[in-house]
């Protein structure tokens, strides 16, 4: 399959992208890693008049330091995000959930900006995003707005990103001392989209009571998805074996999945639970570790 003609820039400069955007607006898509946008093209479900091309704008891919945590540009592959020593070492729940994505080809190629831009209900980095309370930078020539992941995340493939705008970073702390993580999802074959997974970042005070529960997953709903009352079932209390329990039956019950050629929707809220009770228990064992 062959996609429809389009236009293609390929600037060198963030600003001359921008303005590219600005003039040709929903006429216009941007192109990152491809590994999404590509098949779209060729399979004519995007027909876009211009694409314009962010892999020769240098300053589009870094990963630098951000108070305690880190700032990962947007045209940042997958890859180098993953095995970087700075992400594995600050934000190491990141750095598991790139590894979920795919194959190493495609993340060699595919971005941490695309990936989120791209919001696939069902993938990693927009779970994990969420969970680790990552903040959105998006610019155009009117300027720069910086959104949280509620913000940001607003529907099934849908971000806040208006046509001429670019996600140009993304920041996010470091995790507290106190603070514990866990990412895990059931796929039907390593590399595939997740049929049902979690991201899971708990807080314990000395006496090991939460003091934070961040649970957020993905392939559940049409982007990632939080349960307020299975995290404040977790507040106040021990991270023990039956509040755990409590915790998945509330998840169980108030998530809404869908049913696709992939799964049904009993089978994800099953699973969704039974993968948020691990995360839990996982997430407390790590903060009990020697770091
Ligand atoms: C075989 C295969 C398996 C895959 N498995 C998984 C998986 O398990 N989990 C998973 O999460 N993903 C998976 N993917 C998708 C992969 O992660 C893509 O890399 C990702 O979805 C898109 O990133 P990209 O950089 O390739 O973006 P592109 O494909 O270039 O762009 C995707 C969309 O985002 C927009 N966009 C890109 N960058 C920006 C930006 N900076 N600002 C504004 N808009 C932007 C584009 O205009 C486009 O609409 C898979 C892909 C393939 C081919």
């Amino acid at each position: 399959m062959k996609p429809a003609p389009f236009g293609y820039l390929a600037p060198r400069r963030r600003i001359e992208a921008l303005e590219a955007l600005s003039e040709y607006g929903v006429e216009a898509k941007v192109l990152a890693g491809g590994q999404s946008l590509v098949p779209l093209l060729a399979m004519r479900l995007a027909s876009p008049a211009v694409l314009v091309d962010l892999n020769r704008i240098k300053d589009l891919a870094f990963i630098r330091p951000f108070g305690e945590g880190l700032t990962i540009g947007a045209m940042t592959r997958q890859r180098v995000v993953e095995t970087h020593r700075r992400v594995v070492r600050r934000i190491p729940l990141l750095a598991e959930a790139v590894r979920c994505i795919g194959h190493p080809q495609i993340r060699a190629r595919g971005t941490i900006g695309g990936s989120l831009a791209h919001a696939d209900p069902a993938s990693e980095l927009p779970a994990a995003a969420a969970a680790l309370d990552a903040h959105f930078v998006l610019a155009s020539v009117r300027g720069e707005r910086v959104l949280d992941s509620e913000q940001f995340f607003a529907g099934y493939l849908t971000t806040a990103l208006e046509p001429d705008e670019i996600l140009t970073e993304v920041r996010l702390p470091a995790l507290p001392p106190d603070a514990g993580w866990a990412f895990l999802e059931i796929a039907r074959r390593h590399g595939d989209f997740a049929l049902a997974g979690v991201a899971a970042v708990l807080r314990l005070d000395g006496d090991g009571r939460c003091t934070e529960a961040r649970l957020v997953f993905t392939g559940v709903g049409p982007g990632p998805v939080r349960v307020p009352e299975a995290e404040q079932a977790l507040l106040g209390q021990q991270i023990a074996r039956s509040t755990v329990a409590e915790m998945v039956c509330i998840v169980q019950d108030r998530l809404d999945p869908p049913t696709d050629i992939h799964a049904t929707a009993d089978y994800r809220r099953h699973t969704a639970g039974v993968l948020a009770g691990r995360a839990a228990l996982q997430a407390v064992e790590r903060i009990r570790e020697p770091r």
